[in-house]
């Protein structure tokens, strides 16, 4: 897999070949139908994840983009652990983590940081911010001294934005984009290496999206942080990314060098999504405008999974699933057309 450019290509987390599936069948009265005089039971699955692989390189952003209901999500989760997967596995640096118990996963909790849209239901309201961040502290650096631990809650406070004074505050009385601060105070207070980000931002006003975005990004140079940062933002991607990796129904179509796929989208999904934003420097994309819904995760079509709705699909697309092969310089994509030229 092509990897980020100038860089010493080193794993820091793999995933390889994950499924996730979820039963949404309901109780079992739910599933049972009458059929030309015979029980039938019907169990349906929402395909979620379909054989994803990732390669997430050390001090990387990657970003994982596309529409609501591809699965981004779902990926975050599982790396995270908070979802298990149907098959494939998830590894940490040589460890493979997706199998382990919640002993077996305490080394890589510390390591392993998630920063979640939603930073109301993120912070407990019946604790004070300093309390929250102590907490994470006494379970994992059991060995610092109270000064110590309040030293160190102090200045995370400060690195986020927060004034340290306010420790004794609960969530509610703090705005929107301070919540969100202290939800990411809380993630690096324990000196992580990994933060999965799933939509940090989206949920705040946009007058304060690039403040925390920035923060973010302050956090990687400084930290020497990865991310797997998960958002259907386009700009955002060309703005935090160095990798960008595009799902369409639980499977990576395109990954790259956010540059290279920006500047020249391959896979035909990737050039639709894209021809909605302008170049950098304002020229204008030629708009892409795809035919169709996008399929039932239920009812996944054969081969491609795209080609109900792809301009260029052939017989073999509907037969056969392309590989994420190399297509450029810093570039895979999964497409038969790109593979044997076809536009
Ligand atoms: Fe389109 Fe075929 Fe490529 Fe799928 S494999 S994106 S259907 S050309």
């Amino acid at each position: 897999m092509n990897s980020t450019p100038g860089q010493e290509s080193e794993s820091l987390v793999s995933v390889r070949n994950l499924y996730r599936y979820f039963n949404v069948s309901g109780g079992w009265l739910d599933q049972i139908s009458i059929s030309k005089g015979k029980m039938v039971r019907k169990v349906e699955m929402v395909k979620a994840l379909n054989g994803i692989n990732l390669e997430i390189e050390k001090g990387e952003a990657l970003c994982l983009v596309g529409e609501s209901g591809c699965g981004k999500t779902t990926v975050g989760r599982t790396v995270m652990g908070l979802l298990s997967p149907t098959r494939g596995s998830v590894h940490y640096r040589e460890s493979r983590i997706d199998t382990l118990d919640r002993k077996g996963m305490l080394p890589f909790r510390r390591k392993m940081q998630m920063i979640f849209q939603n930073h109301h239901a993120s912070l407990n309201p019946r604790k004070t911010v300093a309390k929250t961040l102590l907490e994470p502290i006494r379970f994992h650096q059991p060995e610092l001294s109270l000064p110590e631990q309040r030293d160190k809650v102090a200045s995370i406070m400060e690195s986020v934005g927060v004034d340290a004074g306010w420790g004794a505050r609960f969530p509610h009385e703090f705005s929107g984009g301070q919540r969100q601060r202290i939800s990411i105070a809380r993630a690096l207070i324990v000196d992580p290496e990994f933060i999965v980000a799933d939509e940090p931002i989206s949920a705040l006003d946009v007058s304060i999206q690039a403040q925390v975005l920035n923060l973010l990004m302050e956090a990687r140079e400084e930290r020497g942080l990865t991310y797997l940062f998960v958002t259907h933002d386009l700009s955002v991607v060309e703005h935090f990314g160095s990798r960008v990796a595009v799902m369409y129904l639980g499977r990576v179509c395109e990954v790259g060098q956010v540059g290279e796929v920006f500047s020249e989208p391959r896979h035909p999904y990737t050039q639709a999504l894209l021809s909605a934003i302008p170049k950098v420097g304002g020229e204008k994309r030629r708009h892409v405008k795809l035919k169709g819904e996008v399929p039932t995760p239920i009812d996944l079509p054969s081969g491609c999974i795209f080609h109900s709705r792809c301009p260029h699909a052939r017989e073999i697309c509907s037969k056969e699933a392309p590989e994420l092969v190399s297509a450029g310089e810093w570039t895979d994509v999964a497409c038969h057309g790109v593979r044997e030229n076809w536009f």
